[in-house]
Parts: structure tokens; sequence; C-alpha cells
């Protein structure tokens, strides 16, 4: 018997049917030049499947940086880069440079609560039966404070959510004891309970107790996870507010009831009103971590030039390799940024298989910790691996994969069949004209609808970071949609075609960028009013000659 599909892989075939069948670019050429196109052909829609599905594949669990899925995703980058036998110039030969990504882990046999009465240990909670997370060792004790609080009704939404003001914390006296707290949740209201967590402790900041544990009714499970990474996402409290706070830790369950018990009350002083009820216990927090590298790599490799000269300028072709893990479930990241990164696959396949080789070098680089604030390419920018005057342009490619639509917010009115061949350029207009120009040359032959009107995302990719240093960028996107940042953008939504003609268009603009004679420079004009930059003068040199960052530092003479 034929095995008869289920109904949702049929809706699956069907819509991927529908996407592969219908693009524009499947069915139009892609016209290179002679000294060019043997690269280009030499990448297919099936290895963009392959690559992408790999990275965005559940094994990877969404490659967080500090995490051992991103340690997979790096692993697996750096092995493409090795079969195409490109250089590994990172120390011990590698294709990694290290950022400082510290992450801590608990030790679990050190880690536990426990209660005394009488001097008597009468409870002890056990790591595992504790949940939360920890960025420092903590070894306190001291009399328990029991406070039970009503989660006020949330105001606002999203960023404008107002963090609710809890009556009566001013006045408790708290100085070196531990304190529980009982939220008694809101059934209406998720968010209730943990912006009342994140009230409670802004409430009790500098009152100096020696702990703030939280309890609930039900039994905890995922014991308490160490910290890693760097960067606080602006703008979000409760985030913001467990960054500042050392320690996180809430049990629960039958635990909770027995501490209740020892200190001399039951189960109806959670529903009670009374804030501060008596209660009389003694406790001890222990939390042992053990601190260590997380892995968190930028992973580069360089395709050296031929040109006795030019070999020592690079074009540099990036994406960011992370994104944001098991956060609420698996988040696959197929177009933010796996759609990139396997342009940065193609770029560096088409180059490797071109007969014809670059003057200048190549320099291929997927960034790690981007989504925690832009870190990898920071780190890479600030400890660049060559000088950042050698490098003649960043290209960037940021979810390179789908086609506009309507992004969350649902401010844009945009359709995804009516994006079927659209590309966001930006950045290329703020700094070296001669960068755009070529984009603009070059898209005769690549035919996207190119659009503008994403500037606003100048900011939110790697390439920032270079161009803040005066090093021309080109950012390519293909724009937002409503599975941005969620678990559902997931591969099947892919748009094969485009995403691999966006990497041949890039292919195509670093292939002139790394054989023309000259580089693009940058308009004195647009540095002068270029707001944000990290550096006096620019590290690529300005139009009409004057010195560049590093001939001011070497005192002015090349
Ligand atoms: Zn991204």
């Amino acid at each position: 018997m034929a095995h008869r599909p289920s109904r949702s892989l049929l809706s699956l075939l069907c819509f991927a049917a529908s996407v592969a069948a219908q693009s524009p670019f499947a069915n139009t050429p892609h016209p290179l030049a002679q000294d060019r196109s043997q690269g280009a052909a030499s990448v297919s829609v099936a290895d963009c499947k392959q690559w992408l599905g790999t990275l965005a594949s559940p094994e990877f669990e969404g490659r967080q940086t500090g995490q051992p899925g991103f340690q997979k995703a790096a692993d697996f980058v750096a092995d493409h880069f090795r079969k195409l036998d490109l250089q590994a110039r990172g120390p011990a030969s590698s294709y990694f440079q290290t950022v400082p990504w510290s992450a801590t882990k608990v030790d679990a046999e050190k880690t536990f609560v426990s209660f005394e009465t009488g001097g008597k240990e009468v409870l002890r909670v056990p790591a595992d039966r504790l949940t939360g997370a920890a960025s420092a060792a903590l070894s306190t004790s001291g009399a328990v404070v029991l406070l039970v609080i009503e989660a006020p009704e949330v105001t606002g939404t999203g960023r404008n959510m107002q963090l609710p003001k809890i009556a009566g914390l001013d006045e408790l006296e708290i100085e070196n004891k531990v304190v529980v707290v009982y939220v008694r949740p809101r059934a209406d209201q998720r968010a209730a309970e943990t912006l009342a967590k994140f009230a409670v402790r802004q409430g009790l900041a500098g009152k100096n107790p020696a702990a703030v544990l939280f309890a609930q009714d039900a039994t905890p499970a995922g014991g308490i996870t160490g910290r890693s990474g760097a960067g606080r996402r602006a703008g979000n409290p409760a985030i913001a507010g467990a960054r500042r706070s050392p320690l996180d830790v809430t049990f629960g369950g039958n635990d909770l009831l027995a501490m209740l018990k020892a200190g001399g009350q039951d189960a109806s002083v959670l529903t009670g009103t009374a804030m501060t009820p008596s209660f009389s216990l003694e406790a001890k927090v222990e939390v042992a971590l053990t601190e260590g590298q997380a892995p968190a790599m930028n992973v580069w490799a360089v395709l050296p030039g031929t040109d006795p000269q030019l070999k020592d300028e690079y074009v540099v072709v990036g994406s960011h390799l992370d994104h944001v893990g098991m956060r609420g479930g698996l988040h696959p990241g197929a177009d933010d940024d796996a759609s990139g990164t396997t342009g940065v696959m193609a770029v560096s396949t088409m180059f490797v298989k071109n007969k014809i080789k670059p003057k200048r070098s190549i320099l291929f680089v997927c960034f790690c910790g981007e989504e925690d604030g832009l870190i990898g390419s920071d780190f890479f920018a600030k400890n660049c691996p060559v000088p950042l005057s050698s490098i003649v342009g960043e290209l960037q490619m940021d979810m390179i994969g789908r086609d506009e639509e309507e992004n969350r917010e649902g401010d844009r009115g945009e359709k995804a069949e009516d994006n079927r061949t659209s590309l966001h350029l930006i950045g290329t207009q703020k700094l070296a004209p001669a960068l755009h120009e070529l984009c603009i040359a070059k898209n005769e032959a690549a035919g996207f609808s190119l659009e503008y009107d994403q500037e606003g995302m100048f900011s939110r990719s790697d390439h920032a970071n270079f161009a803040k240093m005066g090093v021309p960028i080109a950012f390519f996107f293909t724009g937002l949609h409503k599975d941005y940042h969620e678990t559902t953008d997931t591969p099947d939504k892919i748009h094969f075609e485009k995403l691999l003609r966006v990497a041949t268009y890039v292919y195509d603009i670093a292939f002139d960028l790394a054989n023309e004679p000259g580089r693009p420079e940058i308009e004195p004009e647009l540095w002068a009013k270029y707001r944000g930059k990290a550096a006096e003068t620019p590290a690529a040199p300005l139009k009409g000659g004057a010195p560049t960052k590093d001939d001011a530092t070497k005192g002015g003479g090349k």
C-alpha cells in the first residue's frame, strides 16, 4: 500500500509547491560576466536548502550564542570553509575568533536552600527542586520574612507595560533577612506575575536582604541555570531586572507547604490578606557556580587575493550565525539569519569554484552574539584580524529568504505576493556613494525591485559596527514578516530561489570590489554628518585623499 501522506504534510507540500513553482527567479536568468559565471553556476537551490535546513534544524537548538547548539552551528560552517580549503587564520589555525562570553554553571551538589528551627535543619530543597538562574555564587542565611503579594493588574502592552507599584514594600525591615515571596497569580493576566516579581525586586532593592526567593504552588522543574553572554535588550524591564539581580530562584509544591508548616503557618496564609504573616524560621541559601568560557566565536575564513598589492585589501562578506535559541520553545531562525549564513556559504563556494580568482582577498565571516546586541561583530571590529583600513567594504546578509509582509506590529500593509522580487538595500548611501552605484549597476542583471524604505533597520545588524568605524557597508534584507523571532520562522517558508539570487548578487558585487583598481571612498560630507561614529577619521580613504585613521596614528605618512 502506498503510503498516504498525512493532512499537514499535504498542505506543506502544496505550500512548498506553490512557492517553488511560482518563484519569478526560477524562470529569469541572472546573466553574469564571463569571468565569474562559472562560480555562480556552482551553487544550486538544493545546496541552499540543505545548508539552511541543517542550520535551522532542531539539532542546532536555535543557535543561541553561549549554548551547545551554537557550537554545532559554528563547527558546521567551519567544516564548510575547510572543505573549500579556505585559509584558517584563527588561533591554532582555526576558523574561530573566540568572543569573551562567560558562562556560569551551577554546581548542583553544593547548591540548595534549607530551613532550620532551633538550630536544627527541618527542610532541605536540593538544586533539582529549584528553578531559576544565577550569575553569582551565594552563601548566606537569615531569619525568614514571608511576603504574600497579590499580582497587580498589568497596564500597557509590550514595551509600554507599566511597572506596578506594590504598596507596603517601603515599610519592610528586611536587612539580612531571607525574604520568601509568594505572588498570587492572576488567571486573566499571565504577565502580571512576572511584572509583580520584578516590582518586588525593585521595591526591595537597597534594603540589603540576605536573599530574595520566590515560592509557587507548583513544584518547579528545570533546575537553576547559569547565565551566559553579555549585553542587554534595551527597554525590557524584566530582562534588565534579572541581569541586575544576582539570584533568581524559585521553589514550590510540597516544599512550600513543608516550609509554611515549619514556620507555624499553612496554605490558607497564601490566600489571606496579610502581606507579612507572622512566621518563625531560619533559612540558608547556598549557590555554588563554576565559571567558564561559553561557546561564542565568530567563524571566519579568507580566500587570499592574487594581486601582490591588492591581496592585502579585503572584501568582507558577512552574516550572523546565532539566533535566540530555545527561549519559549525552539526558534529555528530559518530566515533570521540561517538565510544569510547560507548566503555566506554560497558566496564562498562561488569564489572558490570560480576559475578566475579575485585580486583582493575575500574574508567570509559569520558573527555570534548578534541577537544579544551585535556583540560578536563589535568584538570583531575592535579586534579586527586585518587592518580596518584594508577593508574595502562589508557586505551583510541578514534575513534574505522571505517576501516582505505585514510584521507583528502590522504597521506596513505589505503582502508577500507583492514582494516576490523586492529586496531592501540599506546603508549604501550613508558613507561611500561608489558602493551604492555598484549595487545599483549590478542589479541590472539581478533584477530585484530594490527598496530603500527600511533605513530604520540600519543599526539592527552587524554591518553597523563596521560603518561606525568608517568602513563602507551594504546591508541586504528582504524584509520583516509575521514569523520574525517566532518559533514559526521555519525552512518551509523560505523563498530559496530568491535567497540564491541575493547571494549571487552579493557575489557579483564582491567580485567587482575585489578586482576594480580603485576602492569605494568615504564622502567627507557624509562622514561629517554620520551619527554614532566611533572614530575621528574613517578607516577607509576619504574622497579627495584626506589622511585615513591609520595614517593619523602613524603620524600622517604612508
Ligand atoms: Zn538577524
